[in-house]
């Protein structure tokens, strides 16, 4: 708990990033501290214990998390990339942002009925780990759990993501 209090006082907040207005939580210092990331990885990973078969996490600071998470677990990683970077067939699923679109994308060669739990750094709106959601959804691939470092409850995600296991709450 200790560990955990102080991960969680190592996340920065700076504001106007990177726009006018928004407050961006930095988890540069956290992922810098080898104390806070292993607890902030137990953490992420402990309702799911044993659960899951592989960790996907989404580009670009999911990465870094799933990719420590899969280790600690003893699973593999799945990336979740943006359009265009994959090099195989790929699911492809399109979503609002605020001012734009997104596209996100997974090799298409998960063998259904592969246990995933999914993980990025930051919930905010939801709208990227509901894409993620149908991306799976459309491979047939069950989503066991989803996890984040930091929800930001003010702006909701939680109702498009149903059952989100999140570490600290802003
Ligand atoms: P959403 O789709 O939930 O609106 O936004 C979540 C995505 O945007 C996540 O992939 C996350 O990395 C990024 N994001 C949004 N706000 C923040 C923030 O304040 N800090 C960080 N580190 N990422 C953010």
């Amino acid at each position: 708990a200790d560990a955990l209090a102080h991960a969680e006082s190592l996340i920065r907040t700076v504001p106007d990033y990177p726009e006018p207005g928004v407050l961006f939580r930095d988890i540069t210092p956290l992922l810098a501290d080898a104390g806070a990331l292993r607890a902030v990885i137990d953490a992420l990973i402990e309702p799911f214990d044993g659960g899951f078969d592989v960790v996907a996490g989404v580009e670009a600071r999911g990465f870094l998390l799933a990719g420590a998470a899969a280790t600690v677990a003893g699973v593999g990683m799945v990336p979740v990339r943006k359009a265009g970077k994959l090099p195989r067939p790929a699911a492809s699923v399109s979503y609002a942002l605020e001012y734009a679109r997104a596209t996100i994308e997974v090799h298409d060669d998960l063998a259904p009925g592969t246990r995933v739990l999914l993980v990025d750094d930051v919930l905010a709106t939801g709208g990227t780990l509901a894409a993620a959601h149908e991306l799976f959804a459309e491979l047939g691939v069950v989503v066991v759990g989803t996890a984040v470092l930091m929800e930001l409850e003010a702006l909701g995600g939680r109702a498009l993501v149903h059952d989100v296991h999140t570490v600290f709450t802003a």
